[in-house]
């Protein structure tokens, strides 16, 4: 099973994909994991990037799907992909239905994490100081919902088209939002 977990920054998409993991055994495919990675070991990918991410403004769509495609064999192998934080884009999303549809495969349900966008910041802030991230800063965190309002957001019509979108409340406990996507998902 193939599925995208779709929501603004902060809305929790990575603690339920790595829940997700454990409990499917699932592949979490988190482009910002991957682009961080990059940067921690120091590689030209990784410094090319690091100004764009601080500032909360996207990287170019031939990285992120150049990264993807890496690690989509091994996803294959286990039977589930986590996209997370991927696609953010409507030529990603063009890009990842294409890819799929050549390998047999394509995305079967979108999960949109509904979240009340004022409480975001108090959630990044909290994040900030557990984790340290360097775009954890009210500046790049407005700029970061900014772009997901302006470049993100257009995915939400382009998945309901096709019929694969399905809500969850976001704003509970981690446990109860990892139910309601778990019903998601084993719905027929
Ligand atoms: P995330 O951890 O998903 O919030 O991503 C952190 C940052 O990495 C984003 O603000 C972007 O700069 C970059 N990034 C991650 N995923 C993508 C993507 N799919 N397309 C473009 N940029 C991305």
């Amino acid at each position: 099973m193939n599925i995208v977990l779709f929501g603004p920054p902060g809305a929790g998409k990575g603690t339920q994909a790595k829940r997700l993991v454990q409990e499917r055994n699932w592949v979490q495919l988190s482009t910002g994991d991957m682009l961080r990675e990059a940067r921690q070991a120091g590689t030209p990918l990784g410094q090319k990037v690091a100004d764009i991410m601080d500032s909360g403004n996207l990287v170019s769509d031939e990285i992120v799907i150049a990264l993807i495609l890496e690690r989509l064999e091994e996803a294959e192998k286990a039977g589930g992909a986590i996209f997370d934080g991927f696609p953010r884009t409507v030529a990603q999303a063009e890009a990842l239905d294409d890819l799929l549809r050549s390998r047999g495969a394509q995305i079967d349900r979108v999960v949109r994490l509904v979240v009340d966008e004022n409480a975001l910041v108090q959630r990044m802030e909290k994040r900030a100081k557990e984790e340290g991230r360097a775009d954890d800063t009210v500046e790049a965190f407005k700029t970061r919902l900014e772009t997901y309002a302006n470049q993100t957001a257009p995915l939400i019509p382009y998945y309901e088209g096709q019929g694969k979108l399905a809500d969850v409340d976001g704003m509970g406990t981690v446990e109860s939002v990892a139910e309601a996507i778990s019903e998601v998902l084993d719905r027929e």
